[in-house]
């Protein structure tokens, strides 16, 4: 496996790998690597002939600066376990690398980081689709791949690809999950025994409410359920709950399944803050 800390290196390796009929896959990541990123690269190895993963903790996506200095870090140990799965190229560049000074340029999405993450994290998608479009440019990959369980995320870098004609194929991801139903994240480790246990609520009462709208219930009713159950638990609090059209992801006030409806949520155990998301079908 190949590490790599500078574009130019990079970007070179892969101008010699790169001969006619071989494609290239990216995943993207901010490290503490856990098997749901690594089903990314599993995914990645087995649709192209070399998978590059980045692991880079980008300062610009995080709008609360206590979040981004808790992030957990372990390079070491991403290492050993994309070694382990088979990744062929590592590139874990430093800030000075990614960014020459202050971060100018910015994404406006309209509608799109209006709600849910969007309303909650203000420039946070701006910087995500900085940093992904960076990468882009740096690895020119034919395809990129995400999880399910930003949806939100997928969707934008949906429309930056679409926008500047990136060229590339986006490919989204099952969620993985814990064996009691949460979805794995780095953010996981950062809770205590207690909380770990309590963070299954998340997935439970999106399972509630979508119980719930597949038998006929109104949104109202599943956000009024969604909303009890979490104030059952001491400690975890609710960001939002929302039903999107999880296309352009318009907030929906009555289920059309036209629209492939997503149940998304979003909220804090302790200080630590979690997301979740399920398709209605
Ligand atoms: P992150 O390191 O949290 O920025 O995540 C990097 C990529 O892994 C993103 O595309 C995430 O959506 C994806 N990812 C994170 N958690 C999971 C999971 N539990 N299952 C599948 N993919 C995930």
């Amino acid at each position: 496996m190949e590490i790599f800390k500078k574009i130019a290196p990079l970007k070179a390796f892969l101008k010699e790998f790169r001969t006619v009929g071989d494609t290239i896959g990216l995943v993207p990541t901010m490290g503490a690597l856990h098997n749901g990123h690594l089903s990314l690269i599993d995914t990645s190895k087995s649709q192209n002939s070399l998978t590059v993963c980045s692991i880079y903790v980008n300062p610009t996506q995080f709008n609360n600066p206590v979040d981004l200095q808790k992030y957990p870090r372990n390079l070491e140990e991403d290492v050993k376990l994309l070694q382990k799965v088979g990744c062929d190229v590592v590139f874990c560049p430093s800030n000075e690398e990614m960014y020459t000074g202050q971060a100018s340029l910015k994404f406006d999405f309209g509608a799109l980081d209006k709600v849910m993450e969007g309303k909650f994290r203000p420039g946070h998608f701006s910087g995500v689709a900085l940093v992904v479009s960076k990468f882009f440019n740096i690895v020119n990959p034919d395809r990129a791949y995400f999880g399910q369980k930003d949806w939100q995320q997928f969707a934008i870098i949906q429309q930056v690809v679409e926008e500047l004609k990136f060229g590339l194929t986006l490919h989204s991801v099952p969620t993985l999950r814990e064996a009691d139903g949460l979805a794995m994240s780095s953010r996981n480790l950062r809770l205590n025994e207690q909380e770990r246990l309590k963070a299954t609520i998340f997935h439970q009462s999106l399972l509630a409410a979508q119980e719930n709208l597949r038998q006929g219930r109104k949104i109202t009713d599943a956000k009024k359920l969604v909303e009890e159950m979490i104030k059952k638990v001491p400690g975890v609090t609710l960001e939002y709950f929302e039903v999107a059209d999880s296309k352009n992801l318009n907030v929906l006030e009555f289920v059309n399944e036209a629209e492939k409806p997503i149940l998304c949520i979003a909220g804090y155990v302790g200080d630590v803050r979690l997301i979740d998301n399920m398709f209605l079908k």
